[in-house]
């Protein structure tokens, strides 16, 4: 079975406050006489569920066609936290939630929320909670949360850490609806040159399928 946990992309969604929504003009249409509907895309790459690019906040950072792909592909388990502002702590996940696990996908309350709200407040990630998972082999780490960042944060801490420890991160995932557990995550970001980070299509898939 199959989990989309991908926010439908429309020129509603919420994006980061200041941040180009999707737009879809069409340039050719059938409608008007041409032989095909032909659209021009425009977005922030951080529109809906997305893969940041560590050249997202550092200069020598790589763009979203180098980013490890190999990350974004395979065992990951989903956590729910209650907390609903704030930094994630190792505390505030169940205990042995966090135990060598190479996927983490955090559910949070952000995902009951409509596609047209912004998420705010909305849990973070910590220094401590990804360097503990650092230490447990983590290769990527996801949120329903637009940044693992607090809101107001200019220096960043958190996206600077994954870099350190070469962790890639997915933000505004929907895991509204997704039991805890182990799957398979599929979420690859677009080869793209030059850009700060990709949408992706997330999905899960459910594992031990007969
Ligand atoms: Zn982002």
């Amino acid at each position: 079975m199959l989990y989309d946990i991908t926010r439908t992309v429309t020129p509603h969604l919420a994006v980061w406050p200041g941040d180009a929504s999707f737009k879809a003009p069409l340039d050719w249409s059938i409608a008007a006489g041409a032989p095909v509907n032909l659209t021009t895309l425009t977005l922030s790459p951080h529109t809906g569920a997305h893969a940041d690019a560590y050249y997202h906040y550092e200069l020598d950072g790589d763009h979203p066609a180098t980013m490890p792909l190999e990350a974004y592909l395979g065992p990951a388990r989903v956590v729910t936290v209650t907390k609903s502002d704030g930094p994630l702590l190792p505390a505030d996940f169940p205990p042995g939630a966090l135990t060598h696990v190479e996927r983490l996908l955090i559910h949070s309350h952000v995902s009951d929320l409509p596609d047209e709200q912004f998420a705010q407040p909305f849990p973070y990630l910590s220094e401590e909670l990804i360097a503990f998972l650092a230490g447990q082999g983590t290769r990527l780490i996801g949120l329903d949360s637009p940044s693992v960042d607090a809101f107001d944060s200019k220096d960043l801490p958190c996206h600077h850490a994954l870099k350190r420890h070469r962790i890639v991160n997915l933000e505004c995932l929907y895991l509204r609806g997704v039991p805890d557990g182990d799957y398979e995550l599929i979420a690859l970001p677009l080869k793209l040159d030059v850009a700060c980070g990709s949408p992706v299509r997330a999905v899960l898939r459910t594992l031990n399928e007969e």
